[in-house]
Parts: C-alpha cells; structure tokens; sequence
C-alpha cells in the first residue's frame, strides 16, 4: 500500500539535502526545520443562506531572517497544516533563490471556494483577514493570490486592513487589481517567469523551443498564462488539463481558444478536435516540456518513470516527491524546481510592493524587462551551481536559497 506524501515530511527532505550540501550549522538547521509562528484561526461566516459555517484557517511564518514575511493565501478543500507549512518553506528558500529582501510564509483556509457565492468569499477573505491583521503589515507579513485566491480576494484583504488600520495600506498585500495600485504584470508573472524558464533550460540542454512539444497540468493562473506565453515563443502546446481533465491534439492546441472555452464552459475538458485524456495520462505524454501547474505530489515514485519528457518546469508548488526527483534524474529529465520555476509571482510581488512604498507606477514593459532579468539571473545560478557540485537542479536551488537564508541567519546571530 503506498501512502499519500506528506508534502511537510518532502520539505524536511528537502532541507536535509540542502542542510549537508552546505554543511549547515546544526544550531541553523534546528531554526529552520520548524515555523517560527504558526497560526490557526476559526473563522466563522454567515453563508447566504443565514447558515453560520466556521472555517479552519492558517498564516504561518517559517522565517524573516532576510526581509518581512511574504507568502500566498490558498482556499481549498485539501488544505492541511502540514500543507501549508511546507508552503511556508518554500516561500522562504523561493525569495532567497531570486534573492528578494522577503522571508517565507503561506496562509490557507480548508473550504470549497467552487461551491461559495461571491459575497461568502469576501466575508470570509474579511473575516480571515481580521483575525490575522495584528500578525500581517507591510514591514510584518504580505500576503498574496495562491490556488483559488484572486486579485478580487487581495482588494478585500487590503482594504479590510486598512479599515482595521485607519488608513489606506496598499502596501499590506500584493497582487491587487491595478486599480488599487496592483502592479503591471502580475497575473500573468508566474506564467511568464514559469516560459523564461523553460526556455533557459531548453537553452542548457540544446532543445529548440520553436515547435517544441508542451503538456501542460492545471489550466489556472500559472498553466494559462504559462500556455500563452511559450506558445509566443514558438512551442505547440499538445495538451492541457484542469481539475475535470485533460485534452490532448498531436496537432496542437491554440492556448487562448482553450481558455475562452474555459471561461465559457468552466473547463477545458470538451473542446472540438481534442482528445480526452486523465490528469494521469498527461503527466506520461510523449512531449518535450512538462508543466505540472496544479498541487503537490503529482510526479511521484510510482509514476516518474513514465514521465517522457525532456524538461520539468515545476509551475505549481511541490509536484514532485523527494523519490521521484531521483528517478528523474536518473533518467536525465532536466527539472526547473518550482523555488525557482514558479518565482515570477513572487517577484513582481516584490516589484509592487516596492512601487506602493514609494507610491509609484511601472510601465508593463518594464516590470517585464525587471522580471526577466531576475529570472535568467536565478537560473543562472542554479544552473552554474549544479553544474559546479554535480547535483541536480533541485539541489542546486536548494543550495542557493537555502544558502542565501543560513548566511543571513548566521550574520544576524541569536537575539539575546
Ligand atoms: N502564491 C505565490 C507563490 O507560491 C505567490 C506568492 C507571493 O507573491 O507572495 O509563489
């Protein structure tokens, strides 16, 4: 029988593969391997139907050693504590490997968003967003859009701190509309960060990106506009997938048709001159570049052998197991790990809440002239380091975000 990865048990995996690279203080070690706060909340919220239904919440701060915290908020059914602390984790080493003056957090509440009207959203996001207001501010915690939170959620998360505070704070959380002083480029900036960097490493392993096969999982924020932007560059995107399932067409899928037809129809599952395919399948295509842009835990030791593609970029958050990245590299997949293949998001959370503190606004242009520099810069290192140690890609990331956040630690020394 196998049992479901515990996405907390990988990132402690994880931290003891980057903790002996490093050779890691042991004093260190013990400071990064739990949360510095964890947070649970009962929220309570009056549904429509003058029902009260109390929702499980967390915010956890796993490490501020180089900046305030920063993290997203996620609404889904699944979320676990241990979820979001490995969440938390990733967020940490992620500013570190991009190298942005943030420490990691996550938030997450365990509801249904797809069954809930709008207006229970935003008394929930309110009523959330209260409890954990005297641990968030834009020197403390900013929160951001994760699975299932929008720039809508984060309009009502900054204008309930605000009301809390007195004043207008747009600089408590990132990713809002433009109009409330969002960034250019932010909903679409881990999609692009995510196509930077599948072109990098097609770059490093001398695939050619025009006409380069794509399966993409997870049709959300992250895997359309990740569809979009490499289908820009020149790659045929062969198949696409959401929470219903997958489409499939040797031929290939135009990106914006599928997600019109999304918008219309709520999935992409059912679109003319497709074929349907499981989540599963697509994970096993014949292709060059796999996307998984969805949750955890979908490359793992049962099926990583079958994964036939040349390139991994990890757009979602911790969709391979600790077992399955060393079948991988085994069998010479070139892995884009997501601390490193998903960072666009965080980066140009970064750009917005440097532009709020000095009330200021960037063209689109050069938030994504910024985001690319960034980007090539992070995988730069990454690649050099792993070429540098014989490690792999994971490794690697690990080794410089890990690294980047022990050495702040060791500088900064125990207060008192
Ligand atoms: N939720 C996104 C992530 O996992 C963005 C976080 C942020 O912008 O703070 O990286």
């Amino acid at each position: 029988m196998t049992t479901k990865p515990n996405p907390f048990q990988n990132a402690l995996k994880q931290l003891d593969i980057a903790a002996e690279l490093l050779k890691m203080d042991p004093d260190i070690y013990q400071m990064l391997k739990e949360p510095k706060r964890v947070v649970t909340v009962a929220v309570p919220v009056r549904m429509d139907s003058g029902e009260v239904i109390t929702y499980l919440g967390y915010r956890i701060q796993h490490n501020d050693a180089r900046g305030p915290y920063k993290g997203g908020i996620r609404y889904h059914p699944d979320v676990s504590l241990d979820e979001v602390k490995a969440l938390a984790f990733w967020m940490t080493w992620k500013c570190g490997v991009v190298d942005i003056p943030f420490g990691g957090a996550k938030g997450g509440v365990i509801c249904n968003p797809k069954e809930m009207s709008r207006s229970e959203k935003e008394r929930l996001t309110r009523r959330y967003t209260s409890m954990i207001a005297p641990l968030m501010g834009p020197y403390i915690d900013i929160p951001a859009p994760d699975v299932y939170t929008d720039a809508q959620t984060m309009a009502w998360i900054m204008d309930t701190y605000s009301q809390l505070t007195g004043y207008r704070v747009p600089e408590c959380v990132t990713g809002k509309p433009v109009s409330l002083g969002g960034s250019e480029g932010r909903a679409e900036a881990t999609g692009l960060g995510a196509a930077i960097c599948a072109s990098e490493a097609a770059n490093a392993i001398g695939l050619n990106l025009k006409d380069a096969t794509v399966a993409i999982q997870g049709f959300g924020n992250v895997g359309s506009n990740a569809a979009l932007f490499l289908a820009e560059m020149g790659c045929k995107i062969i198949a696409l997938s959401d929470s219903r399932g997958g489409i499939f067409s040797p031929k290939g899928i135009n990106p914006l048709a599928a997600l019109r037809y999304k918008e219309k129809t709520g999935s992409v599952v059912g679109m003319a001159g497709c074929d349907e395919i499981t989540n599963e399948e697509l994970l096993e295509l014949e292709c060059d570049i796999l996307l998984p842009a969805a949750l955890e835990n979908v490359i793992t030791q049962e099926n990583a052998s079958r994964v036939k593609a040349r390139i991994v970029v990890e757009g979602a958050n911790g969709p391979t197991t600790p077992e399955a990245d060393k079948i991988l590299y085994s069998n010479k997949v070139f892995v884009v790990p997501d601390i490193l293949a998903n960072a666009g998001g965080v980066t140009v959370s970064y750009f917005e809440w440097v532009q709020n503190l000095n009330r200021d606004h960037w063209n689109l242009a050069e938030v994504k002239r910024k985001l690319e520099e960034k980007m090539i810069s992070a995988f730069k290192s990454v690649y050099e380091t792993s070429v540098k140690y014989n490690i792999d890609m994971r490794a690697a990331a690990l080794m410089v975000g890990v690294g980047r956040v022990a050495e702040a630690i060791k500088t900064l020394g125990i207060w008192p």
